[in-house]
């Protein structure tokens, strides 16, 4: 069996084990991994509005025609290429023909393995193989540098595809087609790295997103020649070295492939174990979190960083409608707080708590696609908003938005040395082994409609571990927690982890209440009267009567009382506001941000 981190990891779980109650005190399988990922195959949402999207975004990628998505790659090989063209970016004279194609495995070989469904499976092996049938006498396939400008890009998503189809949907054919892969595109690729300039100007390409999948499939295949290309196109003088120093290299910059290269920071960190990557990515999370973000956990309005301390972010609401790329950002932004759990023991709940962020209010909100290749792409925060679908088929977000969603799964928590750690509050069912003990930990709740989650365990016989439960930043009052029906006090503050060690035994029942109450934050440091309403790690907007803003803004409601589950109504000025949470609204126009008067 090929040795990849994915069951690296399961097999390092079998042999974790550990006396006291702290997170993170061992080391994990490269003693880097101080948190360690669930296979895709142990947890599983089970309810709740995540598993709503997750289920329809199984069925909408599983309907996808192989004909129509094999079809550019069939007319570059000259071979009988059936099926309507795609449209948009993905066809012969499209943006950027083809690029999708390898994320669209991925997530149907993500899920798969999730679900045990094995159509989603059959369905990842018959593009892998329908992909392998055009590659051609030089490897090449669809990558022709005489109609493709942007072949890192595009190879990149050939690797994650493949790497997933190896991994998760056992397709054996797929590390052999890694190495013609990448042998076709060798003659193609740049002799060094360089950082992209603007967001259409030449030097196209973006090599620096390609590492974290270079390692992967260097991992994979045993191929060294991965390993040199990964090492070679991290972003060292451009990102990763400025970030280790502690200054900002963001503003001006093109947003998502900044934020997507530092997973591959990441991976440079957990392969070759330099303390710099670490640094880098910890010091992005700070900057992108303190200084680019919306309310929403979004960022980069028109694809770019703003200058901080500026007002740029308040200034966007009037002269753009552009402001997050949700999808692709939402992958990036959540890849990079799991990086982050996984890599040093969590003093706080900082980076877990953005995860739920963006997982409620970026990629949980988008407008859900239709079957002609309209997606999603840009989030609106601007008065008077609406969902809308990317103005060209296909877009890069049709790929990450199936990719990002089909990871869910992974955000519920991560196997510590000593137990597990709870991250993500919502229906679900992770399964886990130590000591040859098989532990499973189901999680009922209606949160966030309600306040209240509970865990059950399932043991193969009694076991003691810890379990660390998330006590969010933005509790509104101290959590409070039962085992059993009896009350356990709660040391751990807010903020932090709560570890709970003991004797755990089969039909063992926590019972933990999280306090959420509305709060505003301002959109900016110099806007601080401009501000998005908050319930726990739900942003709530308005939704409005007509398409048209409200002359001078829409006034921040004084108090309002709850009508029904998550809708709250608030009287301004002779007309009812209705407050619901960003994620819930669909074809209406609403308003994001509020003025505190
Ligand atoms: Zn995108």
């Amino acid at each position: 069996m090929v040795m990849t981190r994915r069951s690296f990891i399961e097999s390092a779980l079998a042999m974790a084990a550990a006396a006291h109650a702290s997170l993170g005190s061992s080391s994990g399988s490269s003693g880097r991994e101080v948190l360690q990922a669930l296979p895709y195959s142990a947890a599983q949402l089970t309810g709740g509005p995540f598993a709503q999207q997750y289920n329809a975004i199984h069925a909408h990628y599983l309907s996808l025609s192989n004909d129509r998505l094999l079809k550019v790659y069939r007319q570059r090989a000259g071979l009988p290429a059936p099926g309507e063209d795609m449209g948009g970016w993905y066809d012969l004279d499209g943006f950027v023909p083809g690029h999708s194609l390898g994320q669209y495995i991925s997530g149907l070989a993500r899920i798969g393995a999730c679900t045990g469904d094995m159509a989603c499976t059959q369905k990842a092996r018959t593009l892998v193989r329908g992909f392998a049938e055009t590659l051609g006498p030089r490897n090449q396939s669809i990558l022709r540098p005489e109609s493709n400008q942007w072949i890192c890009y595009t190879l990149d998503k050939h690797f994650v595809g493949l790497i997933d189809a190896a991994t998760l949907a056992s397709d054996s054919s797929a590390p052999e087609l890694l190495n013609r892969v990448l042998a076709g595109a060798e003659p193609l690729l740049p002799a060094r790295v360089h950082d992209r300039i603007g967001k259409k100007d030449p030097p196209y390409d973006e090599p620096f997103v390609m590492p974290e999948n270079l390692f992967l499939a260097a991992e994979l295949t045993g191929n060294q020649r991965f390993h040199e290309l990964a090492v070679r196109y991290l972003l060292d003088r451009d990102l990763f070295d400025p970030l280790a120093r502690g200054d900002d290299p963001f503003p001006g910059q093109h947003a998502y492939s900044h934020v997507i290269a530092l997973s591959s920071g990441a991976g440079a960190y957990l392969t070759l174990g330099d303390a710099k990557y670490r640094e880098a990515i910890a010091n992005a999370f700070k900057l992108l979190t303190t200084t680019q973000q919306f309310a929403s956990g979004g960022w980069g309005p028109n694809e770019t960083f703003i200058t901080p301390h500026r007002g740029e972010l308040f200034e966007s609401l009037a002269t753009t409608v552009d402001h997050f790329e949700t999808p692709c950002g939402s992958y990036a932004a959540t890849k990079l707080a799991r990086y982050l759990l996984q890599t040093a023991t969590p003093r706080s709940t900082v980076h877990a708590d953005n995860l739920e962020r963006v997982l409620f209010n970026a990629i949980l909100a988008v407008r859900f696609p239709d079957s002609d290749g309209d997606y999603p792409y840009y989030s609106t925060y601007s008065p008077a908003a609406q969902k809308v679908f990317y103005k060209s088929k296909w877009p890069c977000c049709s790929g990450t938005l199936v990719q990002t969603v089909a990871d869910y799964p992974l955000n519920i928590g991560l196997v510590a040395s000593d137990g597990f750690c709870v991250t993500l509050y919502t229906p679900s069912r992770v399964r886990f082994t130590r000591d040859q003990t098989e532990i499973q930990i189901e999680q009922q709740t209606a949160f966030p409609a309600e306040d209240h989650v509970t865990l059950v365990l399932n043991l193969s016989s009694p076991s003691t571990f810890a379990l660390y439960l998330r006590l969010p930043e933005w509790l509104a009052r101290p959590a409070s927690l039962k085992v059993n029906g009896v009350a356990v006090p709660l040391t751990a503050s807010r903020g932090s982890f709560a570890p709970l060690l003991r004797r755990w035994k089969s039909g063992d029942r926590i019972e933990l209440t999280l306090p959420q109450d509305f709060r505003t934050e301002a959109i900016d440091d110099l806007h601080p009267k401009t501000v998005a309403l908050l319930r726990g790690p739900v942003q709530y907007v308005a939704i409005e009567s007509s398409a048209q803003p409200v002359n001078g803004g829409r006034r921040l409601p004084g108090s309002f009382r709850q009508i029904a589950p998550q809708t709250y109504v608030a009287s301004d000025a002779g007309r009812d506001v209705v407050l619901v949470p960003l994620y819930a609204v669909t074809n209406e126009s609403y308003t994001s941000y509020f003025d505190k008067g």
